[in-house]
């Protein structure tokens, strides 16, 4: 059967997302903000994080696929996937990016293929400033060097879900993040 294991829980995420906000909250005191949501397992963290976040900020989000198709998470903590980075925008943000702040708010950061490609495409826009707030890190797949700003908790090489996080879609609702396991068959 697949099981979930708790690996960062529901408390521990909320204290985490507060001391990240505040710091953002600091760190652009008296400035506007973008937050621009990665979808779709950004929105629950971007949600929480922006209601804690004492700035005069505006939300908005972008969609990337990668090409090819995902192996399962099995397959993937085996072989990897995507190594050529090939990513594509599927929508792209509905405002202008010029001179402002922008923070790019993202579920987890593996290979960083995904941010280093969105970062390029924000960076044609000339925002003021352009930073990154990654709730999970698992640097130890890391591809390419993308500078994170805020980062919530670095995490070993597993497969998770939950807290907007999926895996074929489902799980994004539980509250704590869970470690996958599937059964043996399925590897
Ligand atoms: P990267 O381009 O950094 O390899 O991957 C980033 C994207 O891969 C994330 O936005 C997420 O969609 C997906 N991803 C990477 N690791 C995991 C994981 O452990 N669980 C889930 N659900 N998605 C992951």
């Amino acid at each position: 059967m697949t099981e979930l294991r708790v690996l960062i829980d529901r408390d521990a995420i909320a204290k985490r997302v507060a001391e990240m906000a505040a710091n953002i909250t600091h760190d652009y005191a008296g400035q506007q903000v973008i937050l621009v949501g990665v979808l779709k397992g950004s929105a629950i963290f971007l949600a929480d994080l922006a209601r804690q976040v004492k700035l005069d900020a505006t939300f908005d989000f972008i969609g990337v696929s990668s090409y090819g198709n995902r192996p399962s998470p099995s397959q993937e903590l085996k072989s990897g996937w995507d190594s050529t980075g090939e990513v594509k925008l599927t929508k792209d943000v509905d405002q202008s990016m010029k001179d402002k702040n922008v923070i790019v708010v993202e579920d987890i950061l593996d290979t960083g293929l995904t941010l280093n490609y969105l970062l390029r495409v924000l960076r044609q826009r000339k925002p003021r400033t352009l930073r990154v707030a990654a709730l999970l890190d698992k640097p130890s797949r890391r591809i390419k060097n993308v500078r994170t700003d805020y980062v919530g908790f670095h995490i070993p090489n597993e497969f998770v879900v939950g807290y907007g996080l999926d895996y074929a879609e489902r799980y994004r609702n539980l509250k704590d993040v869970c470690i996958l396991q599937l059964p043996p068959e399925s590897t």
